[in-house]
């Protein structure tokens, strides 16, 4: 029987396949790859009447770049060697898409479900106090995001945590970033990883010579679409693929089974049904599938598995049909199970390029924070009133008998309004994950051994990370 690598088995697989392709000398070749510490930390907080005890983890990987930057994560799942393999995943994706950061990640092991809302602000402020005293939450050394069963409410807590620790840092709002608005949050924060896998998406399906190598053609319109996971990424995805881009989002896989319909699902009255019932059985007009996993062998164009690691590995691989898989959640393909595919001609967009769109706009939300202004502030209505001159002029020649042209209504609504900070926020992930693209594919197309986008994801990463140890004297 063929054995499965573990999630950082796998990451450290994938790392080797690049790595080798590569002119690093030994000794930095192991710099870049081994992560320079993990804190654990064991704390006990009176619940209910007695003391509980939890586990947490802070795993610094490269510190090439400061502050290093990612997610913190609760779940049942969290260990050691998963926090470890994520925070390598963060140096890389900070790299692929140029946001000055490096490479973080932490977890609390914890099932969210189990404890009300006042219980999980005691745990998460406790937990937030542990790391805080040994600045692994610091404007400057450490800023952390949310992930997987964290939201807007854990930062907010955790700002107000470490703002009540430090009482004199002015710029203690950007210790931790994705917290909600008034808190010193950004707009677009809370869509900007499901945003950044539609921008993803839309500039594959810019290149004929992508789309050809999945088999595909056309746009994203009428694509059919699967989803695995309909939390903060997996939900912003399919809404914007499908309402937007006109692509059909024909099942949704969640943890209680899956939900198809061949003409397409509502993303939100799906959204509404699990809110209210905590799952997607009984929704009205798809047919429900008890055994979810078997649902991302259906037959599809895109795959999005946006929930959980290692969940297409040696046991399913050779039965998806996916054209393309988009790895919106960390890790969801073993290194075995992308060997597979690989094969069998299917395109594998990668997760550290795939799900960065949420750091993009964490590194957006922490320089707001430090500059202490809102995007936007200064120029919007000066912008506003260059335009009204040009329009008005543009206006006064149409009032000339010999010219016959007059400017809608629709139009000079558009082109009047200065962009507000969620227009510049979107502009800036779409500028960030196009490019990162555009860095990936040329490695990808130009090189003969680079066989696909998550070998080219690694060696432009990992090339500017050792560059950046280079210029250090390393
Ligand atoms: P989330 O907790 O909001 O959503 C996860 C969803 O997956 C939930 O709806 C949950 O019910 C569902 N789920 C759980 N078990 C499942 C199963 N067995 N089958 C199908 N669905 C299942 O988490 P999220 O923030 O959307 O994160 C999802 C993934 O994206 C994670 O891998 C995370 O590391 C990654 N990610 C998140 C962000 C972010 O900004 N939130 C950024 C980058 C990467």
């Amino acid at each position: 029987m063929t054995t499965e690598p573990s999630f950082r088995e796998s990451v450290d697989i994938m790392f080797n396949r690049a790595v080798k392709l590569m002119d690093l000398s030994p000794g930095l070749e192991q710099k870049v790859r081994v992560c320079n510490s993990t804190y654990t930390v064991r704390f006990g907080v009176r619940l209910r009447g007695q003391i509980h005890t939890f586990t947490g983890y802070r795993s610094v990987h490269s510190e090439h770049m400061e502050p290093v930057k990612g997610g913190i994560r609760f779940a049942m799942g969290v260990e050691q060697d998963e926090v470890e393999a994520l925070a390598a995943l963060m140096t890389y994706k900070c790299a692929l898409v140029q946001a000055p950061f490096g490479g973080s990640k932490g977890g609390l092991r914890i099932d969210p479900r189990e404890w009300d809302a006042h219980e999980m602000e005691q745990i998460t402020r406790r937990f937030a106090y542990e790391l805080i005293k040994r600045d692994l939450i610091n404007p400057s050394q450490n800023v952390p995001a949310p992930d997987m069963g964290t939201g807007e409410r854990e930062m907010a807590w955790i700002v107000d945590q470490y703002r009540r620790m430090n009482t004199t840092d002015i710029n203690a709002a950007a210790c931790v970033t994705g917290k909600p608005i008034n808190s010193g949050g950004i707009q677009g924060r809370v869509e900007a990883t499901g945003r950044g896998v539609q921008y993803a998406l839309q500039e594959f399906f810019r290149y004929d010579e992508d789309k050809a190598k999945a088999n595909l053609s056309g746009k994203l319109k009428d694509k059919r679409v699967i989803v695995q996971g309909l939390g903060n990424v997996g939900y912003h995805a399919a809404k914007f693929v499908s309402e937007e881009d006109g692509a059909k989002v024909v099942a949704v896989i969640e943890h209680d089974g899956a939900v198809v319909n061949a003409d397409g699902l509502n993303i939100d009255l799906l959204r509404e049904h699990i809110e209210m019932t905590g799952g997607v059985k009984d929704f009205l007009n798809a047919e429900f599938i008890p055994d979810g996993a078997s649902v991302l062998e259906m037959d599809c164009d895109i795959l999005i598995p946006a929930a959980l690691e290692g969940v297409i590995n040696l046991t399913n691989a050779d039965r998806i049909k996916a054209n393309l898989i988009i790895e919106a959640a960390n890790g969801p393909i073993t290194s075995g199970a992308d060997e597979v595919l690989m094969h069998k001609g299917v395109v594998i967009i990668p997760d550290m390029y795939a799900n960065a769109g949420g750091v993009t706009v964490s590194y957006f939300e922490w320089v707001k924070n430090l500059s202490h202004i809102r995007f936007g502030r200064m120029q919007r209505r000066q912008e506003e009133s260059r335009h009204q001159l040009l329009l008005d002029e543009l206006q006064r020649l149409g009032d000339d008998p010999s010219i016959t042209w007059n400017l809608s209504e629709d139009f000079k609504a558009k082109y009047l309004k200065g962009a507000d900070e969620l227009e510049l926020v979107r502009s800036g992930l779409d500028d960030s994950m196009r490019a990162a693209y555009q860095s990936m594919r040329q490695v990808w197309h130009s090189r003969d051994d680079v066989p696909d986008l998550r070998t080219a994801a690694f060696l432009v990463s990992i090339e500017r990370v050792a560059a950046s140890y280079r210029s250090k004297g390393l």
